[in-house]
């Protein structure tokens, strides 16, 4: 091979203490490397080190080498083996056919795969057999774990109440803890809340850890969780979970083992409190069927629609956002405007504005007008602006699996996970979108919402909330103040029908 080498790219990895005592220890690696790199006459190094697994793409290090050698400057990359690249095979042939467009060479330490036939096929042959051992591995760790559970070993070590004993491999009770547990039952039972619970812990400063660390009492949830956590009453649930991987999907109740620890609390009470728990959230769900004048017509400035949430017996409006688990918000459209608004100021807010607009035509005439004149720089043209963007990017992404797909790099199954997780996505994009651009049209003149307004009566909430169903499409409503809890400032914005 012609030396003319400059820039060498040196890729590295690993993902367990076990490899590193192999010999795939990163500093061997890396020697080996720039060793085969001076060899064809590179003179600089790039390091570009993950200590990840290598079932996923998502390698920083890696993430950066592939975006590097887009911009052309690095001349070689320079590998170990391909194990190191992926364990996955069809990943490995994704990778090397990318590095291959940009840059010429790749090169692994042991054995030169592309300059022969039986290079390709070994190299073949040899991630399949990396994504097979990495198969057995992980079905061996979870049928080790079985086994382990069928025998009445616990490999979970949290759970408050108890202390995990590691020789025994299962739960004593942990005394201080246990006690604190009968006392929220009991107290449950009796009538408290889990938040007037939480806030008597906190009261008296009961202390709460979790691995060593002083958590403390910080949210109801908690005080809920062990309210319904049936391991109290001394089963411990194992292999509840489908995969590692998915440890939010459950297992059929069937399959779970359960292994018998020493019980906190007995079943009659368990029971009880868990009736307890249900008729709470049946007279709640019930609570929140109070009549507000935003209900369903209330937007955040995102986009999503804002809807009424009750805590400390007062009721909010809140952006939809917020009822998302953090994962699911997802980089699109995120909501940074999701504060806590009290409905009955907002609802305040929003009639005297109204009264205000709907004070005579040319009022309302001039209100729209306005809003026709600053539509161009609104937050909504730029809502619509970020929306289509993002449904570029999504439909990018689509063609990519299916194209990913189409040259067998994922089978069928990734491909349709992928897919539906993109189409569900889109779906919502173009439902926000369209709601947004449906805002813009106003379909009424200002005569027929003036005389809507001046004729009916509006003294009762009913009757307030019946006039703004015929006259207003949406209100989007943004807090604007910084404080954190006093005084609340709010921005109103109406489209009427
Ligand atoms: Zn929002």
């Amino acid at each position: 091979m012609k030396n003319y080498f400059n820039t060498a790219a040196i890729y590295a990895r690993v993902s367990t203490k076990r490899q590193a005592k192999e010999g795939f220890s990163l500093a061997s690696q890396i020697k080996a490397c720039k060793k085969k790199a001076s060899e064809l006459g590179a003179i600089n190094f790039r390091e570009y080190i993950d200590e990840t697994s290598g079932t996923t793409l998502k390698r920083p290090a890696l993430t950066k080498l592939r975006n590097d050698i887009k911009k052309g400057d690095i001349d070689i990359i320079i590998c170990y083996d391909q194990d190191r690249l992926s364990r996955k095979l069809g990943q490995q042939l994704f990778i090397t056919e990318e590095f291959e467009k940009f840059c010429k060479n790749l090169i692994f330490v042991c054995g030169d795969y592309k300059n022969s036939v039986d290079g390709r096929l070994s190299y073949l042959i040899k991630g399949a057999i990396a994504e097979y051992e990495r198969e057995r591995i992980l079905e061996r760790c979870i049928r080790g774990k079985k086994e382990k559970f069928l025998k009445g070993e616990i490999t979970n070590s949290h759970l408050f109440g108890y202390k995990y004993n590691h020789k025994k491999k299962t739960y004593d009770i942990n005394e201080d803890e246990a006690n604190i547990v009968r006392r929220i039952y009991d107290l449950y039972i009796n009538g408290m809340s889990s938040r007037q619970i939480l806030m008597l812990f906190q009261a008296e400063n009961i202390p709460k850890f979790f691995r060593g660390k002083s958590v403390g009492w910080n949210d109801p949830s908690v005080i809920l969780r062990i309210l319904k956590n049936d391991s109290y009453t001394g089963v411990f649930h194992a292999f509840k979970h489908n995969t590692p991987k998915e440890k939010n999907r459950y297992k059929d109740k069937s399959e779970w083992i359960n292994i018998p620890i020493p019980a906190i609390i007995d079943k009659e009470k368990f029971e009880l409190a868990n009736k307890k728990i249900k008729e709470n959230t049946d007279n709640s769900s019930r609570n929140t069927k109070r009549i507000h004048l935003l209900s369903r017509i209330a937007y955040c400035t995102c986009g999503r629609s804002i809807y009424s949430r009750t805590a400390n017996k007062k009721d909010y409006y809140i952006c939809a956002s917020k009822n998302y688990k953090k994962k699911d918000e997802s980089e699109y459209n995120k909501c940074i405007n999701s504060r806590f608004m009290l409905s009955d100021k907002v609802d305040k807010i929003f009639w005297q504005a109204l009264c205000k607009i709907c004070i005579s035509k040319k009022s309302i005439e001039d209100y729209i007008n306005q809003q026709k004149s600053d539509i161009k720089i609104d937050k909504i043209i730029l809502q619509i602006k970020n929306i289509e963007d993002n449904i570029i990017k999504k439909k990018k992404e689509q063609s990519k699996i299916i194209e990913w797909f189409s040259s067998e790099l994922i089978d069928d199954n990734v491909a349709k996970e992928k897919l539906e997780k993109v189409n569900k996505i889109l779906i919502s994009l173009k439902k926000q979108k369209e709601e947004l651009e449906k805002s813009i049209n106003i379909k009424n003149k200002p005569e027929k919402i003036f005389n809507i307004f001046k004729n009916e009566k509006k003294i009762t909430l009913e009757e307030k909330r019946s006039l703004i169903k015929k006259i207003v499409d949406k209100v989007y409503i943004e807090r604007i103040d910084n404080n954190k809890n006093s005084k609340m400032n709010i921005s109103i914005y109406i489209i009427f029908k």
